[in-house]
């Protein structure tokens, strides 16, 4: 198909014309994790297809690995790559994003205010992270012992304040909202935790876990080995606590409880923060949200509840599992089956199971690869007890899923 070119528009001077500027029979908005495996699966399923990427960012990020990064395994540039080298070949890269959605019109409005109509989209444009939902925490992220694993930008700060702590109180959170890999806020307190025990400073730390879930994990198989590593770690946990202040200055969190509301000041020496995250705002503000603002998709077929022609996957769906580029991987092989069904005039036959997966680093040389459906029903893909802490699926984690990704996913292989 065509692809009119028109030159930028700025924002808001949108044209009103049935004409759209660009046109593509398949149009993916986010060219992330989900974005690209859709993509390029797409492509080597049916080369003549006309698939066009909207991605802002010229930078694409494996973000799996910042938890290694947080603690000086890896550098965190081994995580990312230009957007130009990622996307596949003969897929067209509109390097703009997505302001509105119009599905009736089976066209998307850019933030240059043009136009680009589809046959089917795929909407894949990732989970927002919202700092400013924690006081203080914009201001207080990067300086006095504040870091984060959760964007490029703020995980160099995880090493360097790890690397330059030595003793006191170390506090890691995580919020009361859903977020990408909630089990990353643990794995980076256990690599802490084994850091400053081969520093040697262990004795004069005490690890904190503010957590505003229940408990340590929401699947029991895993959640009672990682009671027992929290019980051999000796880390404290305020489960139903979440971080509402931070008070850089005073190296002060606030934590409120849950349920009473009642808060706490806790002072601490370093703290990473796992910031609150929610639908991105383009999604909620459009006919695409359902319940929380996510793009509301059956969470078998992964199609629109509304527009048969929609589909959805990744962070920004509504799909009840945990957010990882794992669920990705199994997301986009029914998304993309059933897209070329729907784009044949067929029913959409895939179904998706809610399989997702954790690779929960317990150290620097221990990992328990959580594996999951929809009903927290084990989905173990090797032989022996993944509930176990196991060297080799540190190994894993370290070394062959980052190359499944790059070399797999990101092709349309895996
Ligand atoms: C610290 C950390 C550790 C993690 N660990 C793991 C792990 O061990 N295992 C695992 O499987 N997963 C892990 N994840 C989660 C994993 O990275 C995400 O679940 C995965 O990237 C989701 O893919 P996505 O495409 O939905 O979102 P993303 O990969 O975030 O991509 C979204 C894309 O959409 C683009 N976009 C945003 N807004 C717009 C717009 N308006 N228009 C167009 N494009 C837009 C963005 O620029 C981005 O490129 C981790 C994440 C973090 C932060």
């Amino acid at each position: 198909m065509s692809t009119t070119a028109s030159a930028p528009r700025p924002a808001g001077t949108a044209r009103r014309t049935e004409t759209p500027d660009h046109r593509h029979q398949v149009v993916i908005i986010g060219g992330g994790s989900a974005g690209l495996t859709v993509a390029a699966r797409l492509r080597r399923r049916r080369p003549d297809l006309d698939v066009a990427v909207v991605e802002p960012s010229d930078r694409h990020f494996y973000q799996p690995l910042w938890t290694l990064a947080g603690a000086g395994v890896v550098a965190r540039e081994r995580t990312v790559r230009p957007q130009r080298a990622v996307t596949p070949k003969g897929v067209t890269w509109l390097r703009e994003a997505v302001a509105a959605f119009e599905p009736d019109r089976n066209q998307v409005r850019t933030d240059s205010g043009r136009t680009v109509a589809y046959d089917a989209l795929v909407v894949a444009p990732g989970i927002q992270v919202d700092w400013d939902a924690v006081a203080g925490l914009p201001q207080a992220l990067g300086r006095d012992g504040v870091a984060s694993n959760w964007s490029y930008e703020s995980v160099a700060s995880t090493w360097e304040f790890l690397r330059g702590f030595r003793g006191g109180t170390a506090l890691f959170t995580l919020p009361a909202t859903p977020v990408k890999c909630p089990g990353a806020a643990q794995k980076i307190m256990y690599l802490a935790d084994d850091h400053l025990r081969r520093a040697g400073l262990r004795d004069r730390s005490r690890i904190v876990f503010a957590s505003a879930a229940g408990s340590i994990f929401a699947v029991e198989r895993y959640a009672r080995t990682l009671r027992q590593v929290l019980q051999r770690k000796g880390i404290e946990t305020l489960f139903q606590h979440n971080l509402v202040e931070v008070r850089g200055r005073a190296k002060e969190a606030v934590l409120e409880h849950v349920a009473t509301g009642e808060r706490t000041v806790l002072p601490y020496d370093f703290l990473h923060v796992t910031p609150p995250q929610g639908a991105p705002d383009v999604v909620s503000a459009s006919p695409l949200t359902g319940a929380g603002g996510w793009v509301a998709v059956d969470r078998h077929t992964l199609r629109h509840e509304g527009w048969g022609n929609v589909f959805a996957l990744g962070d920004a769906s509504s799909l009840p599992t945990a957010k990882t580029a794992a669920a990705v991987r199994h997301q986009a092989r029914v998304v993309v089956a059933n897209l070329l069904a729907v784009l044949a005039g067929t029913e959409p036959a895939a179904a998706y199971d809610g399989y997702t997966a954790c690779p929960i680093v317990t150290g620097y040389r221990s990992l328990v690869l959580a594996e999951f459906d929809y009903d927290g029903q084990p989905r173990e893909t090797f032989p022996f007890d993944q509930s176990k802490e196991r060297y080799s699926m540190y190994l894993l984690k370290r070394y062959a899923l980052p190359a499944l990704y790059w070399h797999g996913m990101l092709r349309g292989r895996a």
